[in-house]
């Protein structure tokens, strides 16, 4: 079995940006890793968006960055500036590209594309099993959804942030490029929480995805159709498509770190860094990938990496009220954003607000749905 200091399975958003990482720690230097994943990405597979003060590390590859947004519904509709904030863009392709430059400059780094089988956890080490062969490393980091825990329990609902998006080119100028629509709830909900997420690219081609928050997913006809009946009402009929993407995300308070162990740690979506409310991910795996990187130089036991806090209880608590509510998911986010200015809204997502903030948000909300939630799950 060939051994290694550290493996990382899986090279997507959150094996690759902590291989970055290494590759340019000088801690790392002396420590051999490899990584396994089925192909070396490099292709265009998804658009990462997230909002952000000011510069940031990702800011040369962005690829579309907006100040201001729009949030539509039947009960509120705003376009307002997010200043201080930015919401930023980026293209896989070339978040892909700028992380394999650096790590394949580092002779320590080594990447074999094989199908991971299982990871197992021993005292002293972990160690891979693939289709090929088997590999032990003294830390494994696993972003590799092996078995889908979270959705054979009934302890916590579980939601899914599911999306087809279109990336649609228009002969004539039809957008206004100066403003992401974050979520037009609009459509038709069909007791579901349904929404149309637009990101405008230039004034000829922007991202129409239609999403759901909800439990069951759709069949891709019926995701596409709703697309072309959007853009029909928008009054869009002569574009063509020129890519597409496909995805979905868990919403959950599941506790997916207790699958972690003295030497493995799951990290990105199976480690739980999605945000259970929202599903954003990007910059919770740019937080944490850093965090880990510190975190090794202590040479304590991975299990006691994941923090919880007083974050996970909200999350918990939406997550609540939206499944038991899941046809009143526009409501709810109207009455977030009329009732709580934007940057708030984002600092509180960011989990960067103090308690007093909380409970006013927490506040603002249908308050007797949340402390209903609250009492169910305390008493
Ligand atoms: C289309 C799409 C758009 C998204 N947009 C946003 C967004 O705008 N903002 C945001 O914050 N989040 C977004 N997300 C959520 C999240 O940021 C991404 O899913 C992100 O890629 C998660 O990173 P990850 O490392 O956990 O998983 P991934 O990036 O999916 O990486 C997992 C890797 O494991 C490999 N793999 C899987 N099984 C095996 C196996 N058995 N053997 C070997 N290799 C294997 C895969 O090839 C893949 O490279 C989006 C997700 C999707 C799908």
């Amino acid at each position: 079995m060939k051994e290694f200091d550290y493996i990382i399975t899986g090279s997507g958003a959150s094996g690759l940006m902590l291989a970055y990482r290494m590759a340019n720690d000088s801690f790392f230097e002396d420590k051999t890793i490899l990584i396994i994943d089925k192909e070396k990405k490099k292709s265009n597979d998804r658009t990462w968006c997230f909002w952000e003060e000011g510069k940031g590390e990702w800011d040369a590859i962005l690829c579309k960055v907006w100040s201001e947004i729009i949030f539509e519904s039947p009960f509120y509709s705003t376009k307002t500036s997010i200043a201080p904030y930015e919401y930023k863009m980026i293209r896989s392709a070339d978040f892909y590209q700028l992380m394999w430059k650096t790590i394949e400059a580092k002779s320590n780094f080594s990447f074999v594309s094989d199908t991971v089988l299982n990871i197992s956890h021993k005292s002293n080490s972990a160690s891979v099993l693939t289709e090929k062969t088997s590999y032990s490393a003294q830390k494994i980091f696993n972003s590799i959804a092996f078995n889908a825990n979270y959705q054979q329990q009934k302890k916590y609902p579980v939601l899914k942030q599911h999306f087809i998006g279109w990336f649609v080119e228009t002969k004539d100028v039809m957008f206004d490029d100066s403003k992401a629509t974050f979520m037009d709830f609009t459509v038709q909900q069909k007791r579901k929480t349904r929404f149309m997420y637009i990101l405008p690219i230039s004034p000829r081609k922007a991202l129409f995805e239609y999403t759901l928050f909800s439990a069951r997913l759709l069949s891709e006809v019926e995701y596409e159709k709703e697309i072309v009946q959007y853009l029909e009402e928008k009054g869009i009929t002569d574009y063509k498509i020129v890519e597409k993407e496909k995805g979905m995300i868990p919403m959950t308070a599941y506790k997916f770190w207790k699958h972690n162990s003295k030497n493995v740690l799951n990290i990105g979506t199976v480690g739980g860094w999605s945000k259970a409310s929202t599903g954003y991910t990007f910059m919770n795996i740019t937080r944490k990938t850093r965090e880990v990187i510190e975190f090794l130089k202590t040479e304590k036991n991975l299990r006691e990496f994941h923090k919880s806090g007083r974050f996970w209880w909200y999350d918990l608590l939406l997550l609540d009220v939206l499944s038991k509510y899941n046809h009143q998911g526009a409501r709810l986010f109207s009455t977030l954003f009329q009732k709580n200015r934007v940057q708030k809204v984002f600092r509180f997502l960011d989990e960067k607000t103090t308690f007093f903030e909380d409970v006013k948000i927490m506040w603002s909300m249908p308050s007797w749905k949340f402390t209903r939630a609250l009492f169910k799950r305390i008493l």
